[in-house]
């Protein structure tokens, strides 16, 4: 388990209705990069990720409308870990045409898990807070946990992108009915 980072601040999630998450955030301006504004968001988004028992935050799920998100993915289930990561305007290329279904569930839209299909892989283009390059290819569910935080800033939460409503419960029937069990992989 990665160890949680002490600073930064604990920030309010915003829910679902709050207008700010079906707004389009805004780019971070270049002579925004290595200041203290930016810096203290990514370090909020990372913490106030950690302490909701999140593995994605994007800031206007924080109530901040500009294009930055917070992801971390943990090494379970055979996955491999990425440690706690910020991306500042970040542009994703979907990797291979085919979708897969997978489950989501989202700190704005709390106690709700639905099946979702994202691209396997993604190549992703962005900046860390002091504006250094980085581009990456990201699979799997890294690539699950990215497609969706991206999808924050630009307004879009999961259930926007779900085409098997059946699959849409919840999380403690989630657990009861669905976690272990073969479900549909058609969309
Ligand atoms: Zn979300």
């Amino acid at each position: 388990m990665t160890e949680r980072p002490l600073d930064g601040r604990h920030r309010t999630i915003v829910r679902l209705g709050n207008p700010v998450l079906r707004e389009r955030a805004l780019e971070v301006p270049a002579d925004r990069f290595g200041t203290r504004f930016l810096r203290d968001l990514g370090r909020d988004l990372v913490r106030t990720m950690f302490e909701d028992n999140g593995v994605g935050l994007a800031a206007p799920q924080i109530g901040v409308g500009v294009r930055v998100l917070a992801y971390f993915v943990p090494g379970e289930g055979g996955r491999d870990e990425v440690p706690p990561t910020v991306l500042v305007n970040p542009t994703l290329e979907p990797v291979g045409g085919q979708t897969e279904l997978g489950w989501e569930g989202c700190l704005s839209i709390p106690g709700l898990r639905g099946m979702v299909a994202r691209f396997p892989a993604v190549k992703v283009s962005a900046f860390d807070t002091d504006g250094q390059k980085r581009s990456f290819m990201a699979e799997g569910f890294h690539a699950r946990v990215i497609q969706h935080e991206h999808d924050h800033l630009d307004g879009v939460v999961f259930l926007d992108r779900m085409t098997r409503m059946d699959t849409l419960m919840f999380e403690e029937e989630w657990e009861q009915y669905a976690q272990d069990k073969d479900l549909p992989v058609e969309i």
